[in-house]
C-alpha cells in the first residue's frame, strides 16, 4: 500500500458512501472519476453522485456492442437525473481494422482474439476516460466474484496510476436492491431475466438457479481468464 492509498482508507474510514465520496470529491478536485455500464450496482453509485450534486464526473464506455435494455436504463437514468455521462468510444479506425481483418464475432474464436476486442473496445478508451483522473470510483463489490473478494475497497492502480475506491465493496446483492428499490433508482430490465452482471451483448447470457456471479460473462472461456482487464492492477 502506498502513502495516498493509506492516506484515503483513513480518509474514506467509518464514513457513509456519500459522506466518502465527498472528502474524495473535495480531495481530489476535477480529478476524481466514476464509470458506469450501468448494472444496478452503478445505478445505485451514479444516484449517490447525482442526488447529492457531488462535483464527480460520470462516464461509460460505449463498446458499440451494448443491448437494447442499456440504451433504455442509459437514458431513463438521463431522463432522472438530467446531469451529464460522458461517452467514450473507441477508435474508429482500430475497430474497422479488426471487423474488417476478423469480421464481427472473432471474440468467440479464442481467447487472444476476445482479449484484442476488448481492448479496442474498451481498454484503450478506459485509459483516455481516465486521462488527469487520480481518483477513480468502481461499483465493484468483494462477492462478485473470487477475483474481486481479493481485492481491497481501497487500492493502488499502478497500470492507470490513480487510487480505486469501490464504495459498496461490502455489500451484499440485497443491500444493493434494496437501496435500488427504496430510492426508486432506473435499472436495466435485463436484471430482472436472469442477468446480474451485464457487459456487451454478444458476451453476456443470463445465468442459471446456483450458478456464480459472472458466469454469464464471456462464458464459453476458462472461469480464470473472465476479467476483460478493466480492474487489472
Ligand atoms: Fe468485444 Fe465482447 Fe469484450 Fe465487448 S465484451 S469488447 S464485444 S470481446
Amino acid at each position: 500500500m502506498n502513502t495516498l492509498t493509506e492516506e484515503i482508507t483513513v480518509l474514506v474510514q467509518g464514513k457513509t458512501v456519500p459522506d466518502a465520496l465527498t472528502s474524495l470529491a473535495d480531495r481530489f478536485p476535477e480529478r476524481i472519476v466514476f464509470s458506469t455500464s450501468f448494472g444496478i450496482e452503478d445505478q445505485v453509485i451514479t444516484h449517490f453522485i447525482f442526488d447529492n450534486n457531488l462535483p464527480i464526473r460520470v462516464f461509460t464506455l460505449e463498446t458499440g456492442r451494448l443491448f437494447p435494455e442499456t440504451y433504455y436504463v442509459w437514458n431513463r437514468t438521463l431522463e432522472t437525473y438530467k446531469k451529464e455521462i460522458e461517452a467514450y468510444f473507441p477508435d474508429t479506425h482500430a475497430v474497422q481494422q479488426l471487423i474488417s481483418q476478423k469480421g464481427p464475432s472473432s471474440f468467440y474464436e479464442s481467447v487472444e482474439n476476445r482479449k484484442e476486442c476488448c481492448r479496442i473496445r474498451k481498454i484503450e478508451p478506459l485509459k483516455r476516460a481516465l486521462e488527469g483522473a487520480e481518483c477513480w470510483i468502481t461499483g465493484i463489490r468483494a462477492n462478485q466474484s473470487d477475483n474481486r473478494q481479493g481485492m481491497s475497497q481501497v487500492e493502488w492502480d499502478a497500470g492507470h496510476e490513480l487510487v480505486k475506491f469501490h464504495p459498496i465493496y461490502h455489500w451484499s446483492l440485497d443491500d444493493v436492491w434494496e437501496y435500488a428499490r427504496t430510492h426508486h433508482i432506473p435499472y436495466n430490465p435485463l436484471h430482472d431475466k436472469g442477468f446480474p452482471s451485464i457487459g456487451c451483448a454478444p458476451c453476456t447470457r443470463a445465468i442459471g438457479e446456483g450458478e456464480d456471479f459472472r458466469a454469464g460473462r464471456w462464458w464459453w472461456e476458462d472461469k480464470s481468464k473472465k476479467e476483460c482487464g478493466l480492474h487489472a492492477t
